[in-house]
């Protein structure tokens, strides 16, 4: 018998697919990403609308941010986080001069998972309590502890944590009521409920999402973002904005937060804060929280968290965003962009349920054909799947929520009105085809 031969092999963060998929071959390995073109080794490029899991906001590939980041290679590629080092402050400065006033003190991470984790010890530490309230279905990140957070459900071999409370998203509701102001409202309601009946003073913080992004683009309506504050307010509770996808220009403004009138206690950063040219996660504090742990202390401690290059990369993205008048732009392209979803809407009603979201991060719901889920899906997978695969053909990538319900785009700010244009006309023929 003969052996088989040795095939150099990892595991890829991949839920989905069959085990042969999940080997490397040409025609799945990436091997350039420049702007928002992804190109395989077999030479298929893609038109990328899924900002490669919500990071690249800038456009990949850039010449200004390989020179700032072979400069600080050269000049300190490392320090242990445990320093002050003047890239850390720059990237404090810069990072200051756009936050709202309110915030002031950062803490930096590695990633969204662990900058949650950090807002979560930092919100226990001042407030001596435990609970930490979330959406159901809303992702906050993937390790042992951050997953009960995350409202997703727990994997078999999870460790439960009984101080993780979950209240019902506005989604769940918009699914039974179809009509999003009287989600909203009973979302209020029942996270209220859920802080009574758990104990409101028990409660460390409460974390969400400006735009949800597991469900399709869901934002928090201002008066859903007034009743959180009250309700926080009220009990003595920490609010945190998990900015990780909203935050530099994402939803049109600065912050998501601004986009939804939330104002939250500490902002969480990951993903878009570095454009994805190097690993950063940042928590940042509103004044007085920020000024208690500087005086007694924040042990939170990852060796690469605020890694230099880290820093070198978000204050370049920054500068970017800044100098290149992104988030003003990611604010036009995305009302084009939107306009032109909702003129599929109209167009054609028999397919598109809902159009929402913010700024560059939209969503379509598509109608079900029939009734029913299958295999914990929505019932509209099928037909998402369908418009998915047409688009995929043409050589451009989309995502889509998790129940499978919507198309969701998430391009970055540097997408022209000729590639808005280019993609609706496909996705119209592709919802033709249905
Ligand atoms: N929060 C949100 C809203 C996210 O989308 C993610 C990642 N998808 C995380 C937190 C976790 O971030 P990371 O993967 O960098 O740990």
């Amino acid at each position: 018998m003969r052996k088989e031969p040795e095939h150099p092999f990892y595991l890829p963060i991949w839920y989905g697919g069959t085990p042969e998929e999940r080997r490397a071959n040409a025609a799945n390995t990436y091997v350039r990403a420049e702007g928002m073109t992804v190109t395989l080794a077999d030479g298929t490029s893609f038109e990328d609308w899924s900002g490669q899991a919500f990071v690249n906001n800038i456009g990949l590939g850039r010449a200004d941010i390989a020179k700032a980041l072979a400069d600080q290679v050269l000049r300190m590629s490392w320090l242990t986080p445990a320093e002050f080092a003047d890239i850390r402050l720059a990237l404090t400065r810069d990072l200051l001069a756009v936050l709202p006033r309110h915030l002031r003190v950062p803490f930096y991470g590695l990633g969204g998972s662990d900058s949650n984790e950090a807002a979560i010890r930092a919100a226990r530490k001042v407030t001596k309590r435990s609970k930490v309230l979330t959406f159901q279905g809303a992702y906050h990140g993937d390790t042992m502890t951050i997953e009960n957070v995350s409202g997703m459900g727990l994997t078999a071999y999870a460790d439960p944590r009984p101080w993780a409370v979950h209240a019902p998203a506005p989604y769940a509701f918009w699914q039974n009521l179809g009509d999003w102001d009287r989600a909203y409202e009973e979302t209020l309601d029942a996270f209220a409920r859920t802080l009574k009946k758990h104990g409101p003073k028990e409660f460390a913080c409460v974390i969400v999402e400006p735009v949800n992004m597991t469900m399709g683009a869901v934002p928090l309506s201002r008066d859903l973002s007034r009743g959180i504050r009250e309700l926080c307010d009220r009990h003595g509770i920490k609010l945190v904005a998990d900015e990780v996808i909203t935050a530099f220009g994402r939803t049109g403004a600065w912050f998501g937060s601004e986009t939804v009138g939330l104002r939250p206690d500490a902002m969480v950063f990951a993903k878009g804060f570095t454009g994805g040219y190097a690993p950063l996660g940042a928590v940042v504090f509103e004044r007085e929280w920020g000024e208690r742990l500087r005086t007694t202390g924040f042990p939170h401690g990852l060796t690469f968290g605020a890694h230099p290059l880290g820093c070198t990369a978000a204050r370049e993205t920054l500068r970017i965003l800044r100098t290149e008048g992104l988030v003003e732009r990611a604010k036009r392209m995305g009302a084009l962009l939107r306009a032109r979803f909702e003129g599929l809407r109209e167009a054609r009603p028999d397919d598109v349920r809902d159009v929402r979201g913010a700024g560059l991060f939209l969503a379509m719901e598509l109608l079900p054909r029939g009734r029913g889920r299958k295999g914990g899906l929505h019932a509209a997978w099928p037909r998402v799947e369908a418009v998915w695969t047409g688009l995929r053909r043409q050589g451009v990538r989309i995502t889509t929520n998790n129940d499978g319900s919507s198309l969701m785009v998430c391009p970055p700010f540097t997408v022209t009105e000729d590639q808005v244009e280019r993609l609706v006309s496909r996705l119209d023929a592709c919802l033709a085809a249905l």
